[in-house]
């Protein structure tokens, strides 16, 4: 019990009452949980990535800057000329160094809500408030109440992601520059589903000095790689390097990731077939009894099942071997709510068909 004293009197309270972040055991499974590109590359592709792993010296600290590569990013992601990067391991290590760098006790961080749990979960780690105001009941932004709350709150950085997870919907430009301009402290544009969407305010990066625009390579099908990055006035960018751990971008995500972003071609080519099996199993999951299905620009779809059902449908469809996100735990609008991440053709269907099999089973 010794030990369990010391944490005690150690580990601070915030952190105590943290759960860390679950992730589900997917042996076996079709993985459709996770937002991952379900696709793999050409052998061609593969024998050429291995082909430039060669040259890397492991023994070797990577380049802390990250040159090459934020040369690639910013042609890729079309980051203004005046403006700069940082990047971090993964975006959630970017959401990190942000609220790193503002966290003092009495300092709020704003979102709607729900949205990505990494927000509040760092936000709380880091002794920060946050405080998440309600989306409408169809998803929606209430704006009335977002600028409300930045004027009573005056919150260090607002979150909104674009589109936003988990509801897949993208909010109207109108209504997030609107919190941009209210917005006392930094606006973090979260763009993860960026390839999906298609809209961005990174062209807008330089109308608003308080715009920081994030993007990351997990959902165009690098998750594996651990590369998020964040595009802003130059500084904030300098700012938030000083929060940053030097080598925090290993030499491999370096290589691998030029690599990639020379011929980004399959990858581009992938995120088209994901939109259009996206458009199909939209029109599948609206045919279902008793499923209500909401929009989606993003690589997932959000899903509401009969009331007080969705534990069951997600065992029952797991149990066929397909794994879903089930939403329904964190109650409020999400209540009775799964989420299905788009996956090949195949893993698709035969999601669809676990889920029918549920859903006319009860019938
Ligand atoms: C998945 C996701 C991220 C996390 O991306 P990583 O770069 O893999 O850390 C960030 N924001 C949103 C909205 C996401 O859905």
């Amino acid at each position: 019990m010794m030990v369990e004293n010391r944490i005690v009197q150690w580990i601070r309270p915030e952190v105590q009452r943290l759960s860390a972040y679950l992730v589900a055991d997917a042996e076996n499974l079709i993985k459709l949980d996770a937002m991952e590109n379900p696709y793999t590359w050409s052998p061609e592709l593969i024998e050429a990535w291995l082909e430039r792993l060669r040259e890397v010296s492991v023994n070797r600290y990577p380049d802390p800057e990250a040159r090459r590569l934020k040369a690639h990013l910013r042609r890729y992601m079309a980051v203004p000329k005046d403006m700069e990067l940082i990047l971090g391991n993964g975006s959630d290590e970017l959401i990190q160094m942000v609220l790193l760098a503002v966290a003092k006790p009495g300092r709020t961080v704003v979102a709607p809500e729900p949205t990505f749990v990494m927000y509040r979960q760092i936000a709380a780690m880091l002794g920060l408030e946050y405080q998440g105001v309600p989306l409408r009941t169809d998803f929606s932004l209430d704006l009335p109440a977002m600028l409300r709350v930045i004027q009573e709150q005056e919150p260090a950085v607002i979150f909104i992601a674009y589109p936003n997870n988990p509801t897949g919907n993208l909010f109207p430009v109108e209504e997030v520059q609107a919190i941009i301009e209210a917005a006392p402290g930094l606006v973090v544009v979260d763009e993860a589903y960026m390839v999906f969407a298609g809209k961005t305010f990174m062209p807008q990066l330089g109308d608003y000095e308080q715009l920081l625009v994030m993007r990351t390579l997990s959902k165009i099908g690098l998750a594996g790689l651990r590369l998020g990055m964040l595009a802003g006035n130059p500084a904030w960018i300098k700012a938030l390097e000083k929060v940053r751990l030097p080598y925090n971008i290993n030499q491999l995500t370096q290589v691998s990731a030029e690599f990639v972003l020379e011929q980004p071609g399959e990858l581009d080519e992938q995120a088209k077939l994901i939109c259009n099996d996206r458009a199909r199993l939209q029109k599948a999951l609206e045919q279902l009894p008793g499923i209500e299905v909401y929009p989606s620009n993003a690589n997932f779809i959000l899903f509401r099942v009969p009331p007080h059902q969705a534990d069951a449908i997600c065992a029952k469809i797991k149990a066929q071997g397909v794994l879903l996100k089930n939403l329904s735990g964190q109650g409020g609008a999400l209540s009775d709510c799964l989420r299905v991440t788009v996956g090949t053709t195949e893993e698709n269907h035969a999601f669809l068909e676990a889920l029918k099999a549920v859903l006319y089973e009860q019938l």
